[in-house]
C-alpha cells in the first residue's frame, strides 16, 4: 500500500520512489489494467467513447504516470538498482503494448466506433483513426503464428536497443584522461580548467581530469592547442562503444547488426518492403523516395558552398598556422580560431553575457509575449536532484502547466538535452482536467564556485529549443490523451515548434531580454551582437551537409539493409563519400554511439530534424513580416499548432497558420547558402 508509485500523486514523489518499488508497482498496475481490459472487451456489443476509449485511456494514463518517473530517474539520476528495476521492466511493459496491439475485441470495437464518426468530434475521430492504423502496424491481422513471431521482435529490440544505449553510458563514463602538466593545458578557457579541476578533485585525484561528457570533450576539442591531446579526445569520442573502444564489453558491432535484422523482419513480417517504409507509415513525409529527393535536393544546393568553406578553413590552417594535413581533431579547433579571426566572438567570450537566471528569465519573457502566458517558479516540491526545479505556466492567473527543469551535466546522467512528459493534458473521468507536466533536461556546464552558470550561445539555443518542445506539449488545448500535446504527432514534424523557437536566439529584440553581463547586468553589446550575427553562418554549408550524411546514412540504411549482405560501415563511407566534406580517419566509429537511430525513436526518421527545419524556417518566415513579437502571428501559432497537438495531419495546421504549403528558401537563406 505504502508504494509511491501506485499513489497516482498529481506531481511524482521523485524523493520516495525506490527501485524496490518499481518492479512491483508495473506489475500491479499491469494485473489491474489487464483485468480491466478483459472486462471491458466482454462489455463491447455496442461500444461508444463513454463505454471503451475512454476507460482505457483511463487505465493506460495510470500506467504512464507510474512510469514516467522512473523512466525519468533512470535517466538523470541513474545507478545499478535503478537500471535493473528499470530494465526488468522493459520486458513486461512490451509485452502488455504487443498484447493491447493485438486485442482482436479492441480492434473490432475501434472498427464498430469508427462507424459511427457522427458522434465523436475532431480529435476523438483522429484518435480512432491513429489507433486502427496502428493495430494494423502492429500485426493484429496476422495468423496467430506470425503475431507470436511479431512479439518477440518487439520484445528482443526493446532489449536490444536498451543495451546499446547502456554501452554507450558505460563507455563513456569509464573513460578519462588525467592531466598533470599545465603546459599541455594552454588554449583551453578558464571554465573548462576549472570544471576539469573540479572533476579531478571529486575522484580525489591532483591536476584535471577530462572526460567524454560532452562539454568536456567539446572544450578540449575546439580549445586545446595541444594537437596530441585533442586527438587523445577525439578518438575515445568516436570509438565510444565499438571495436576500437577501450573495452570489448561494450562494442556495440554486433548490436547494430543484430538491431537492423529484427526491424527488416519486422517490416516485412507487416509486408513493408524494409524498415524506412514501414516507418514512414506514421509520418508526414508519403514515400522514401520523397525523403530521399528530399535530403539529396538538399545536399546538391549545399555541398559546393560546403566544400568552399572547408577549403577555406584548410588554407587558413596552412597559411597562418603551417598545418599541412587538417585533420578530423583539428577541425573544431581552427574552426574556432578561423571564427574568431573573421569574427573575433567565440562561444566562450559570449558566455559572461548569459548567466543562466537571466536566460531563462529571458525565455519566459519571449515565450510570455508571443503565446500570452506567465511563468512563475515552485520553490517547494519533491524532487530527484538538488539541481532540479519546477515551474507554474499561467495565464491572466490560470494554472495552464507545469515544467521541471534540470540543467546541468553531472555523473549518471544521461547526456544531451531532451523535453519528456511526465503528465499528459486530459479529461478525467470525474469531469475534472489533468493538466499537462514536462520534464525539461540538459546537460550545461555546471556553476563552478559562486558565480552562476554561464551558458554558451548554443547552450541558450538548446534551451530554446527543449523549452520549444515543452510549449507544444504544455499549451495543448486538446483533451484526449492520444492526441494532446506531442501525442500522435508525426515524428517528421514533431520538431517544428522546438526549432521554430530557436529563431529568437538570434534577434536583437529578444536577445536584449535573454543577456546581461553576470557582474555589470549589461545586454549584449551591439558590436558584439553584430559580430555574432555575421558570425551565425559561419560554416552553415558544412554543418548542414554533415546533417544529411546522418540522415542519408540512417535513411539508406533502413531502406537498403539486407541482412547477411549490407557492410554498415561500407554504406556509411558511400554516403559520406556522396555528401560529406571532411575526411574522416578511419578509426572514426560514429554509428556505434548513434542512439538516436539505434536506441531512440529516431530509425528511418533522423531526416525529420531536416524536414521540420524547413517547416519551422517557413513558419518563423511569418514573424519576419510581421514582426518577431506580433501578438496575431504569435497567437496564430499558439492556436493553430500548438494547442492543437496530434489532434490534425501536420501539413493541414502549417497551411492553417501560413496560409500555403512549405516552402525551403526560408531554410536556406537562414542558413547564408542561397539568397
Ligand atoms: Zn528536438
Amino acid at each position: 500500500m505504502s508504494n509511491p508509485l501506485l499513489q497516482q500523486p498529481e506531481l511524482p514523489t521523485f524523493g520516495a520512489i525506490k527501485p524496490a518499488d518499481v518492479e512491483p508497482a508495473i506489475d500491479e498496475l499491469l494485473r489491474r489494467n489487464r483485468a480491466a481490459i478483459t472486462a471491458l472487451c466482454s462489455d463491447s456489443d455496442n461500444p461508444d467513447w463513454g463505454s471503451l476509449v475512454a476507460p482505457l485511456e483511463q487505465l493506460n494514463d495510470e500506467l504512464a504516470s507510474a512510469w514516467s518517473p522512473v523512466s525519468h530517474m533512470n535517466s538523470v539520476v541513474n545507478n545499478d538498482e535503478l537500471r535493473q528495476a528499470y530494465n526488468a521492466c522493459l520486458p513486461k511493459l512490451s509485452q502488455y503494448w504487443t498484447e493491447l496491439g493485438q486485442n482482436q475485441q479492441l480492434f473490432r470495437a475501434f472498427g464498430q466506433l469508427s462507424g459511427k464518426a457522427e458522434t465523436l468530434d475532431g480529435p476523438q475521430r483522429k484518435v480512432i483513426e491513429n489507433t486502427l492504423r496502428d493495430f494494423r502496424l502492429s500485426g493484429i491481422a496476422l495468423p496467430p503464428e506470425r503475431q507470436q513471431r511479431y512479439a518477440e521482435l518487439q520484445q528482443q529490440l526493446s532489449l536490444l536497443t536498451t543495451r546499446f544505449s547502456e554501452n554507450v553510458l558505460d563507455a563513456t563514463n569509464a573513460w578519462s584522461l588525467l592531466i598533470t602538466d599545465e603546459a599541455r593545458l594552454a588554449g583551453l578557457p578558464a571554465m573548462a580548467l576549472a570544471g576539469a579541476r573540479q572533476a579531478a578533485e571529486a575522484r580525489q585525484q591532483q591536476g584535471w581530469l577530462f572526460t567524454l561528457d560532452f562539454p568536456s570533450y567539446f572544450a578540449v576539442v575546439t580549445h586545446a592547442d595541444d594537437r596530441a591531446l585533442r586527438h587523445a579526445l577525439y578518438r575515445a569520442y568516436m570509438t565510444r562503444a565499438s571495436d576500437l573502444g577501450a573495452d570489448a564489453k561494450w562494442d556495440n558491432s554486433q548490436l547494430i547488426n543484430d538491431i537492423l535484422v529484427l526491424r527488416h523482419e519486422l517490416a516485412q513480417l507487416l509486408g513493408f518492403a524494409n524498415y524506412a517504409e514501414y516507418s514512414l507509415a506514421t509520418k508526414m513525409a508519403e514515400s522514401p523516395e520523397q525523403v530521399v529527393g528530399f535530403l539529396e535536393d538538399l545536399a546538391g544546393r549545399t555541398r559546393a558552398v560546403a566544400q568552399q568553406e572547408f577549403q577555406e578553413l584548410r588554407d587558413y590552417a596552412r597559411e597562418q598556422h603551417g598545418l599541412d594535413e587538417l585533420q578530423a581533431w583539428d577541425v573544431p579547433y581552427y574552426s574556432e580560431k578561423l571564427k574568431q579571426a573573421r569574427y573575433e566572438v567565440s562561444q566562450e567570450t559570449l558566455r559572461p553575457y548569459f548567466p543562466m537566471p537571466r536566460v531563462l528569465d529571458g525565455l519566459f519573457r519571449v515565450a510570455g509575449k508571443l503565446f500570452d502566458i506567465e511563468i512563475e517558479e515552485v520553490t517547494e516540491f519533491d524532487r530527484w536532484h538538488a539541481d532540479a526545479r519546477l515551474f507554474n505556466v499561467n495565464r491572466n492567473g490560470e494554472l495552464l502547466a507545469r515544467f521541471y527543469l534540470d540543467p546541468y551535466a553531472r555523473d549518471n546522467k544521461r547526456g544531451g538535452a531532451w523535453m519528456d512528459t511526465c503528465r499528459i493534458r486530459r479529461r478525467l473521468p470525474s469531469g475534472e482536467l489533468q493538466l499537462p507536466v514536462a520534464y525539461l533536461v540538459c546537460n550545461f556546464t555546471p556553476a563552478v564556485g559562486k558565480d552562476p552558470a554561464l551558458l554558451t550561445h548554443d547552450e541558450v539555443t538548446t534551451l530554446f529549443h527543449e523549452f520549444g518542445h515543452g510549449l507544444h506539449h504544455m499549451l495543448t488545448q486538446i483533451e484526449c490523451a492520444e492526441v494532446s500535446g506531442i501525442n500522435g504527432v508525426a515524428w517528421d514534424a514533431v520538431e517544428l515548434p522546438s526549432q521554430f523557437m530557436e529563431n529568437w536566439c538570434w534577434e536583437p529584440e529578444a536577445l536584449a531580454l535573454i543577456s546581461g553581463h553576470y557582474q555589470t547586468g549589461d545586454v549584449l553589446p551591439a558590436a558584439l551582437l553584430e559580430k555574432m550575427l555575421a558570425a551565425k553562418n559561419f560554416q552553415s554549408a558544412m554543418f548542414m551537409v554533415r546533417q544529411l550524411e546522418l540522415s542519408l546514412f540512417d535513411f539508406c540504411l533502413h531502406r537498403d539493409f539486407e541482412p547477411g549482405v549490407t557492410n554498415v560501415q561500407q554504406l556509411l563511407d558511400d554516403v559520406r563519400a556522396r555528401v560529406s566534406v571532411v575526411p574522416l580517419p578511419d578509426f572514426n566509429r560514429f554509428q556505434h554511439s548513434f542512439s538516436h537511430i539505434f536506441a531512440g525513436g529516431y530509425a528511418a526518421g533522423y531526416y525529420s530534424y531536416k524536414w521540420a527545419e524547413v517547416l519551422s524556417a517557413d513558419a518563423f518566415s511569418r514573424f519576419e513580416e510581421e514582426g518577431i513579437f506580433s501578438p496575431r502571428a504569435g497567437a496564430d501559432f499558439r492556436h493553430q499548432i500548438l494547442e492543437m497537438g496530434g489532434s490534425r495531419e501536420p501539413m493541414e495546421l502549417f497551411v492553417a497558420f501560413r496560409g500555403r504549403e512549405p516552402r525551403v528558401d526560408a531554410l536556406l537563406r537562414h542558413a547564408g547558402i542561397a539568397a
